[in-house]
């Protein structure tokens, strides 16, 4: 009897936040409920904002004393909120063990995109990006990504009928690669398109992947989002450089595999979206945009470039806009729709590539260390 209670008392109560509807149908059906009823949870969890099962008032009392025992509707804890002069808001939520993550909202217009993450830290470490300096510490679960959206709702009071609709893109391009977190970016994303969750399209919601090539065949099998995919240099000698995945799966593999993803969607008008960040004196020259412009000629795609945005562990040099113009033209004249992504929220280090979050793992301690021996070491030199 004792043992029986201890067990029960442990018994964690399942987080139905980042479920998919199949997912809550099975689960729905192992506690000996009728399938249908993950329809109306659905709803009011992504229609409504409902967080209380008690507020469910299309199911019986029975049903909702049952669901308050066995589950439980917990979005991710925020625990510090900025917004910028430009609109742009960021939230750092905790994920456990003093780390955080962030997510960011960018509202442009009609449009409003949340950059959202993926795993505390990520293991890749490219050269030029913040998240990547702090190591891995795991990854999130379905719930805290598509927990993410819920919360940027409700932050802006927008759930429920007669509301504007704040959120109206997604892109997974927060911290973390979303392919080494497989499973739980692909729950929160195809909830994130499901009718019964949040109802965008498989054109406004994008996962931007550094070229993990066997999961990304494995995501055409299981998934229509818009893929991105950071490319950064036109051949593999720098792009070893700066996204060491690349030395795994260089360049024509990377390519390869995007050309299957797009092979395997129904709308064959679809197109991959390429990324490159533009760093000073690294991968900015106008011979660089051609060769880049020859790699891509066979992958349907449209071109982003990113000009790089500084932090502290870094020593790469933002471009100068000439740059960034010349490497455009280059692109535009070879025929690429190529747009150059602005810089939001400088003011509150929400730009892309500067989501630091706080992850209090050994890498980013021992980089502190490092750095302040060095400035000791400097100090005592003067
Ligand atoms: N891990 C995924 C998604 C997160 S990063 C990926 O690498 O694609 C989202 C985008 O921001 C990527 O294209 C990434 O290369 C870029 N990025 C990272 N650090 C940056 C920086 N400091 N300045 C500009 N872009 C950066
Ligand atoms: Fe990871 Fe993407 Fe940053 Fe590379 S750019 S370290 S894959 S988050």
């Amino acid at each position: 009897m004792e043992v029986q209670e201890a067990v029960t008392q442990h018994t964690e109560r399942v987080n139905l936040l980042g479920m998919t509807r199949s997912k809550m149908e099975t689960w729905l059906v192992s506690i000996g409920e009728k399938p249908f009823r993950a329809q109306q949870i659905l709803k009011w969890i992504h229609h409504s904002g409902v967080d209380d099962f008690e507020q469910m008032s299309n199911l019986g009392k029975a049903l909702r004393a049952k669901l308050g025992e066995l589950a439980e509707i917990r979005p991710p804890k925020v625990v510090r909120q900025l917004d910028s002069k430009d609109g742009t808001r960021k939230w750092a939520i905790e994920v456990g063990g003093n780390n955080l993550v962030e997510t960011v909202f960018i509202p442009d217009g009609q449009r409003g995109t949340l950059c959202v993450s993926s795993q505390v830290g990520c293991s890749l470490d490219c050269s030029f990006c913040s998240t990547g300096k702090q190591g891995f510490q795991r990854d999130l679960t379905a719930s805290e990504i598509l927990g993410q959206v819920w919360l940027a709702i409700k932050s802006y009071d927008a759930f429920g009928p007669g509301k504007n609709r704040v959120v109206t893109n997604v892109v997974m391009m927060g911290m973390g690669e979303p392919l080494l977190n497989f499973e739980n970016v692909v729950d929160a994303t195809n909830l994130m398109m499901d009718d019964f969750g949040y109802g965008l399209s498989k054109r406004r919601v994008t996962l931007s992947t550094s070229g993990v090539v066997p999961m990304l065949d494995k995501l055409g099998d299981v998934s229509e989002v818009s893929l991105a995919v950071s490319l950064h240099a036109p051949n593999d000698a720098l792009r070893n450089e700066l996204v060491p995945i690349n030395r795994r799966y260089p360049i024509a593999e990377l390519l390869a595999a995007c050309r299957r993803y797009l092979d395997k969607q129904p709308d064959k008008h679809r197109v991959v979206t390429v990324e490159y960040t533009l760093i000073a004196g690294v991968n900015d020259s106008m011979d660089q945009a051609r060769e880049l412009a020859q790699v891509l000629r066979d992958l349907p795609c449209k071109v982003n470039l990113i000009p790089f945005n500084p932090f502290s562990l870094s020593d790469y040099q933002r471009p100068s806009k000439s740059a960034v113009s010349r490497f455009w033209q280059v692109m535009t004249d070879a025929g690429y729709v190529t747009t150059v992504r602005t810089t939001r929220g400088d003011d509150i280090d929400a730009a892309c590539g500067q989501l630091a979050g706080q992850v209090q793992d050994r890498t980013r301690r021992a980089e502190r260390h490092r750095r302040k021996a060095e400035e000791t070491q400097i100090i005592r030199v003067m």
